[in-house]
């Protein structure tokens, strides 16, 4: 079991492995908060957090939101509405602490345009 938690503190996220590798996507929304993505199911992620401490950004078809902290603004997973035993999330892999994520090599996606890794 690893856990990222938010600069503040006030939320955790549970993942139970590294990941293998993580990903930098180009998209309008990652390109903007600079994260790096670590895909788990979505079963076998759990966010704990402070009463009141998360906020949430929707847009567009409404398929998916990010969940950032409403204290110290990190970005900590986007997780689909729509949640069965397949579905998948992303954790931001820059909330672990670097002695876990650090040697984990980063793949570029090209979200932007073809969805393919570049
Ligand atoms: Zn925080």
């Amino acid at each position: 079991m690893l856990t990222a938690t938010c600069h503040c503190r006030a939320i955790k996220v549970e993942v139970p492995r590294e990941p293998e590798s993580v990903t930098d996507c180009n998209c309008s929304i990652c390109r903007r908060y600079g994260v790096l993505w670590a895909y788990y199911g979505d079963v076998e992620v759990t966010l704990t957090a402070a009463d009141d401490a998360t906020d949430e950004y929707v847009w567009g078809d409404k398929t998916q939101k990010f969940i950032r902290c409403k204290h110290c603004g990190c970005v900590m997973q986007w997780k689909k509405f729509a949640i069965d035993a397949e579905t998948w999330t992303g954790v931001n892999a820059r909330n672990f602490e670097p002695s876990i994520i650090g040697k984990v090599p980063v793949r570029l996606l090209d979200g932007a345009d073809t969805w393919e890794y570049l």
